[in-house]
């Protein structure tokens, strides 16, 4: 039979009316256990039923080559902080709360001496895990990377690109950032 934890599809036939009764996800036919929706089979053993978690459910696992979706948390000197919000082409929900870094190094492919110029605290950014092992690190190298939405220092009024630079619709001010090359588009799910 099906092991516990393998992922079915509706139709699969996870368990027998004998051993297990029908639980969430599943529906029982002929005396067969089958799943009705797409996700990952469990067993609960205390009341004997088989359940089908949806995959929206499980835990996004996050590894190195993924596109994502972060928010800038905090800048120091060397680093960008970052909490990963989305991961592009994922329809899972990301665990808990998955904060990572980018180096002052990984920012841009040209030499960065100011990180204030490249990011900004609430700026939404495309960026590529290029670690998880033993924390998270990014990076924004490439013209696909980069923030996709950016606001105001003055007055966090979302910026309009104006060719190289950012312009507040509101006070005027001209921002600078590592802008993606779809900045303000909300391409959410581009995956490079
Ligand atoms: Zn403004």
């Amino acid at each position: 039979m099906i092991k516990e934890g393998s992922t079915v599809l509706p139709g699969d036939k996870v368990a027998i009316s004998e051993e297990l009764q029908p639980g969430e996800g599943t529906y029982e036919k002929n005396g067969e256990i089958i799943a009705s929706i797409i996700g990952r089979f469990r067993v609960d053993r205390q009341r004997m039923t088989a359940i089908v978690e949806p995959l929206t459910k499980i835990p996004l696992v996050l590894k190195a080559g993924d596109t994502a979706i972060c928010e800038v948390k905090q800048l120091t000197e060397a680093m960008v902080i970052v909490r990963i919000i989305h991961i592009a082409g994922n329809k899972r929900q990301i665990a808990g709360e998955k904060d990572g870094a980018i180096h002052i190094s990984n920012i841009a492919d040209e030499f960065v001496d100011d990180i204030g110029k490249k990011y900004r605290i609430g700026d939404i950014i495309r960026a590529k895990i290029i670690r998880v092992e033993p924390a998270i690190q990014l990076s924004t190298k490439g013209k696909g990377f980069g923030t996709i939405k950016a606001y105001c220092t003055n007055c966090r009024n979302p910026l309009i690109r104006k060719n190289d630079l950012l312009e507040c619709p509101s006070c005027g001010r001209m921002e600078e950032r590592k802008m993606a090359d779809d900045y303000g588009e909300g391409n959410l799910d581009r995956v490079i």
